[in-house]
């Protein structure tokens, strides 16, 4: 195994660390990648992994990840990520979070874990019972989904108005894949603004019936990316624009809150290629992180609301230097969060 300094994710990251617990079991690793703008914010993962350096890789490109979208946030928090490494045989144990929650501790708040996948909201006031540098807890702002997709909803306004000439969403058509927390908020929003709506769910009663209620139609979750709309909005799964699909997309822009959503990463000039306007996913989604963070400088709902209204901006920011550089937006984004971090 190749040194952490020379692993291709390894990216300057703060500090490394890793920690083992024989008693419990615990293997985890805690990736700081940057407190230029605050403590290292980022959930902890609880994950079978292949092999150790899987582990490792996954916390550094998560944390560098949390770096970017804090930033772009205009968090007071910098970028980290922690992950647990699973044993299949065995299921997660009291002491071994006890053990997480110490070695979280340890670090004296340069690292603030909140939930991510394999860790409940239980899992969090567990940890919390042992280090203060937890975030997310119930009475802290509870569901993160209900943020995110008013943050997406007025992202997708904005590319309405970056793409079509106006953010007037009546009569508007957007393919919402998946209708879970996130796409199932933002269908609503639209809804009530009069755009014409085109859903999909793979739990295709779910889509339906929110299709039926909202005066708009479902189609099977296979197809979706292949309707012919104003604006597709992905918010189900990552690495859902690949060559192939691009190739096929039949909308004006792409905007909405799945993470992760350009497959390799060149998807991002392929959308340019063809004129499809793109909001880079780490700035359109962020209301979530906005409240789950929101202890960290005490902020109300009234500057969680300001944060989340500044989402637009941000985008419109990122497309008008877009249009003036020949930079794709997720290049733009990529290059405004390094200059936040300081990098
Ligand atoms: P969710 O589980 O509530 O909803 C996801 C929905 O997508 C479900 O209804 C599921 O059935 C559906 N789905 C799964 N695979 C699908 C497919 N192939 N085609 C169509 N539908 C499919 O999750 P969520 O909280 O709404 O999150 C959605 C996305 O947004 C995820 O990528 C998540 O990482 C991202 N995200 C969520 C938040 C948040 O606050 N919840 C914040 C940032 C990013």
């Amino acid at each position: 195994m190749p040194a952490i300094w020379d692993l291709p994710d390894f990216d300057a990251h703060e500090a490394v660390h890793v920690f083992e617990d024989r008693k419990s079991g615990l293997k985890a690793v805690i990736a700081v990648h940057s407190t230029h703008q605050g403590p290292a914010a980022g959930g902890t993962r609880f994950w079978h992994y292949g092999d150790s350096q899987a582990a490792i890789t996954d916390a550094l490109r998560l944390s560098r990840g949390m770096s970017y979208k804090n930033a772009m946030a205009g968090l007071p928090a910098g970028g980290g990520k922690a992950v647990i490494l699973a044993n299949p045989q065995r299921a997660k144990p009291q002491d071994m979070l006890d053990a997480f929650a110490r070695a979280v501790d340890s670090l004296g708040g340069q690292y603030i874990t909140a939930q991510d996948v394999g860790m409940s909201e239980a899992d969090m006031v567990s940890l919390s019972k042992v280090t203060p540098h937890v975030a997310g807890l119930p009475h802290q702002g509870g569901d993160p989904g209900p943020y995110t997709a008013r943050g997406v909803y007025l992202g997708v306004q904005a590319a309405a108005k970056h793409a079509l000439g106006s953010d007037d969403m009546n009569g508007v058509h957007v393919a919402i894949q998946g209708v879970g927390s996130v796409g199932g908020g933002l269908a609503r929003y639209l809804a009530a603004q009069g755009a014409k709506l085109t859903l999909a769910d793979v739990d295709t009663k779910r889509a339906a019936e929110l299709a039926a209620e909202l005066g708009g139609v479902s189609v099977a979750a296979d197809v979706i990316m292949d309707v012919e709309a104003d604006i597709f909005s992905p918010c189900a799964l990552g690495a859902i624009l690949t060559a192939s699909t691009v190739a096929d997309l039949k909308v004006k822009a792409v905007a909405g809150g799945a993470n992760n959503q350009l497959a390799i990463g060149p998807e991002g000039q392929m959308l340019a290629d063809r004129g499809i306007l793109y909001a880079p996913d780490y700035v359109i989604n962020a209301g979530g992180i906005i409240n789950v963070l929101r202890h960290v400088d005490n902020a109300d709902d009234a500057e969680i609301n300001r944060r989340i209204d500044a989402i637009p901006e941000r985008l419109s920011a990122i497309w008008r230097e877009s249009d003036s550089s020949g930079m794709t937006p997720a290049q733009v984004a990529d290059n405004m969060a390094q200059k936040l971090i300081g990098r």
